[in-house]
């Protein structure tokens, strides 16, 4: 091979393995270039992870001191909570009573010095032993004192009480006479806490307590019975002097004597006042009081009040007004002696305390038949001296009296309004007092009051000529009440205040005048007599006057047509306009009668203490049989004061009249004698008046006889009347004796077949002294 060849062929190779190393560079160049890249790439990953690395570290730094913080705090808090825990534990020890807590299997987690205490320094109470084993231990180490009911029923009766889920806490006695109330309560988890705590001194007081309860009842005890002694003892003798200053004021006397009988009389009555409210109050105070509900009319009850207050209200010409509501009934269920007897203070303080103007009884209410109850209403209203504001709720406190120069003058032993409060809270009502001092005072009170089913009065039967009255008085309230009725009836109303304009306002159309009998100038019996004499002759009239005794006042009877007694029962009102046209029916019938007064039969309607009210003449038993016998009496009496006072008030009677020592010889008495009317002592020796009629009444048993009996009750025994009219007795009367109502009585059960009560056939004046 040639040079040339050699070195072309060198050439080539040189060529070749340039073009070789250009490849190889290139090829290079592009891997380095690729790597550059990787280089890139990984370095920017390695920042990455470089500052995840440096973050997670930071973190890591931050959970390492937020771990220190936790740690730090968590032994902060240990450290709270045991200084709690011992302070706790501390507050638990330093108790004087017991305390100790059981787990849920009742065994003993911990108890504090006072509870190991109990256990006298027994080593086996320890955390651990059971509720069981302490019982065990505490019988039978005699710690306990488990009385009379041994230690075997006592552990079984605290482990049932143990197992409860609330356990009731229970009084337990130590060996030393202290006492200790164990009060167990269970938690959640069916731990127990329990507490044991020293009630000694608090037994020991409630004993001493107990003890001094019972001195303090039978030191009452013996007070109200000496009270009651004492009342009775002295209510006995004063029976006997108002009764025979009673007596004594009918004979003949001068006027100085009679100045005396009174004043007895009066005095007697005060002091028997007195006496009874002492009695009341003790009575209540020693809750002794019963109340005694039975069907009665309150209406009636009202009015009974006012005749009792009337004289003393007309003394003092004041008007004593009674306003019913008409729309309310008038029967209920209640004790009549008691409501009767607040009526009495609040209406007698009433007219005690106003010198003039009026006392107004209001009776109101709200009935709901349904359930046949009634909320009563009742206020009494008058134009006294009132109270001054800030004596106003001591009234009603015991002994208290607005005392001031100004009432010192009236009497009283300021006990009546202590007495109603607490009668009237005992039937369930309330009591108050609005007043304004120089004006005058509203007492009031609200009770609720079943009402009686008894069917309610018939409607009265008027007579159809009625229509038009003519009504003249000078008290506008009056005029108005009366006025409310009358046009309750249908009846049309003209009203005038005095005769003269009473004259004026005459017209034909009148059909009745109702006219006042004090009116101012011409009074209202000249008002009837100018009627009499002019051209309305014919047109009756009706007086209305205060006093019970007016309507046998010849003058008057001669005058007018009928007597109202003011202010006017309803009924009374209803029974005199319907005699009125009875007799209206008989004038047409040309029939010439005596218009008969039906004061009677409404006096016997109205139950055991009507007061006195105008009583009819008896129409003389002209047609008499000579041999007819005398009504036969019998009063059974033990006290001979009370007998001889009987037989004087009575002595104008014409009556057969026997008397019984006792209970005994009144049943004998009633077999011998054969009595028409009976009147029955309550409280006699051997036996006393409720056993003797019960004992009358067994003997009329089958007989179809039935003697009316009328008990004659000391006040004291006005409470406990019990069975009193269950016993068989028909009606009662207070002591002391009024001649008034004993004659009523007497009238009012008087046998058809007897000979006149009045022996000359003259109409007696029955309720005139
Ligand atoms: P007292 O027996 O004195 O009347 P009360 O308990 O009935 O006893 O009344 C207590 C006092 O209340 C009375 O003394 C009187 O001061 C006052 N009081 C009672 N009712 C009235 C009244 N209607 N007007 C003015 N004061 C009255």
């Amino acid at each position: 091979m040639s040079l040339a060849e050699k070195l072309a062929e060198e050439r080539r190779a040189r060529l070749a393995a340039e073009r070789l190393l250009e490849l190889k560079q290139a090829e290079l160049s592009a891997a380095n270039r690729k790597l550059g890249r990787h280089a890139l790439a990984l370095t920017k990953q390695i920042g990455q992870t470089q500052a995840e690395v440096a973050t997670v570290r930071d973190e890591n730094a931050k959970v390492k001191s937020d771990l220190h913080t936790v740690q730090s705090d968590l032994h902060t808090a240990n450290e709270k909570i045991e200084t709690a825990e011992r302070r706790l534990w501390h507050s638990i020890q330093v108790f004087q009573d017991g305390f100790a807590f059981f787990d849920s299997d009742s065994k003993l987690i911990g108890a504090n010095t006072a509870y190991l205490n109990i256990f006298d320094g027994l080593e086996e109470i320890t955390p651990g032993i059971s509720y069981t084993r302490i019982l065990q231990l505490l019988t039978d180490e005699g710690l306990i004192n488990t009385g009379e009911m041994g230690p075997d029923a006592w552990r079984s009766m605290m482990n049932d009480r143990w197992l409860l889920p609330a356990p009731a806490p229970v009084v337990v006695q130590l060996w030393d006479e202290r006492y200790l109330r164990l009060i167990d309560q269970r938690g959640h988890g069916g731990d127990v806490v329990s507490l044991a705590l020293d009630i000694t001194s608090t037994v020991r007081y409630e004993k001493e307590l107990r003890a001094s309860r019972a001195r303090a009842e039978a030191a009452n005890r013996a007070k109200s019975a000496f009270l009651a002694n004492m009342s009775h003892e002295i209510r006995t003798p004063m029976n006997g002097v108002v009764g025979m200053a009673e007596l004594l004021s009918d004979t003949a006397l001068d006027e100085e004597q009679r100045l005396y009988a009174n004043t007895i009389k009066n005095s007697g009555e005060a002091l028997l006042v007195i006496i009874n409210d002492v009695l009341d109050y003790s009575k209540i105070e020693a809750d002794k009081l019963e109340l005694h509900p039975e069907p009665f009319d309150l209406e009636r009850s009202l009015h009974e009040v006012v005749m009792l207050l009337q004289p003393s209200a007309r003394d003092k010409g004041l008007a004593l007004l009674v306003d019913y509501d008409l729309f309310l009934p008038t029967k209920f269920v209640g004790d009549p002696g008691r409501i009767r007897q607040v009526l009495t203070n609040l209406a007698g303080n009433a007219v005690k305390f106003t010198k003039e103007g009026h006392v107004t009884l209001r009776v109101t209410g709200i009935s709901s038949p349904e359930d046949k109850q009634c909320a009563v209403h009742v206020t009494i209203e008058d134009t006294g001296i009132g109270i001054p504001e800030e004596m106003i709720d001591h009234v009603f406190g015991e002994f208290n009296q607005v005392e001031d120069e100004r009432n010192r003058k009236f009497e009283g032993t300021g006990l009546g309004l202590a007495i109603s409060k607490r009668l009237i809270e005992m039937m369930g009502g309330e009591i108050w007092v609005d007043s304004e001092e120089g004006k005058g005072s509203c007492f009031g009170f609200r009770l609720p009051l079943p009402m009686d089913g008894s069917p309610d009065q018939p409607e009265p039967k008027l007579p159809s000529s009625l229509r038009h009255v003519l009504l003249v008085d000078d008290v506008p309230l009056n005029c108005e009440i009366l006025q409310k009725h009358l046009l309750m009836l249908g009846i049309q109303v003209t009203a005038a205040e005095t005769a003269a304009a009473a004259l004026s306002a005459m017209q034909d159309s009148v059909d009745l005048v109702i006219s006042g009998h004090n009116l101012p100038a011409l009074d209202g019996l000249q008002l009837a007599k100018d009627l009499k004499a002019g051209p309305w002759a014919s047109v009756p009239v009706l007086l209305l006057n205060s006093s019970p005794n007016a309507a046998n006042e010849p003058d008057i009877r001669q005058l007018v047509d009928g007597v109202l007694q003011n202010p006017v029962p309803r009924d009374d009102l209803f029974n005199q306009l319907a005699k009125l046209g009875a007799s209206a029916d008989a004038d047409a019938d040309d029939v010439i009668s005596e218009p008969r007064t039906e004061a009677g039969t409404a006096q016997a309607a109205a139950g055991p203490e009507q007061a006195a009210a105008p009583s009819s003449p008896q129409e003389p038993h002209e047609l008499q049989e000579p041999q007819a016998r005398r009504m036969r009496v019998l009063a059974a009496e033990d006290n001979k004061t009370n007998q001889l006072v009987f037989r004087k008030m009575v002595k104008e009677l014409n009556i057969e009249l026997q008397f019984a020592n006792n209970g005994l010889e009144a049943v004998e008495a009633f077999r011998s004698f054969g009595p028409d009317l009976i009147f029955m002592d309550i409280s006699m020796p051997m036996m006393d008046g409720k056993e003797a009629t019960a004992e009358i009444r067994r003997l009329e048993d089958g007989t179809g006889a039935h003697v009316p009996i009328v008990a004659l009750t000391a006040h004291a025994m006005t409470g406990d009347s019990e069975g009193i009219l269950a016993a068989g007795l028909d009606h009662y009367l207070t002591k002391p004796l009024r001649k008034a109502l004993i004659h009523d009585k007497i009238r009012t059960f008087a046998p058809d077949e007897a000979q006149p009560l009045d022996p000359d056939g003259a109409a007696a004046a029955a309720g005139q002294p």
